[in-house]
């Protein structure tokens, strides 16, 4: 069973060690997290559908962007 504090991360068990279990866990957060599009500025509409692909579910735009992670800097104008 996964605990609280082992979050994503639980389904390793024990195993992997503390510190790369914990990076698992941010990596696992920020793919997941629904972000806000840069080009019709509605919030949290961008969703990751592949690797380094985001895309909002608002204006079907697609972006390229981190494989785990979704960084508006890339999109600004
Ligand atoms: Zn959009």
């Amino acid at each position: 069973m996964a605990t609280k504090k082992a979050k994503a991360a639980g389904k390793f068990g024990a195993r992997y060690g503390k510190k790369l279990r914990a990076i698992y866990n941010k990596v696992f957060e920020t793919s997941k997290k629904q972000h806000n599009c840069p080009v019709c500025a509605r919030e949290e509409s961008v969703k990751r559908t592949s690797f380094g692909i985001w895309e909002c579910k608002n204006c079907k735009t697609k972006f390229a962007s981190g494989a785990f992670e979704f960084r508006k800097a890339d999109f600004k104008k």
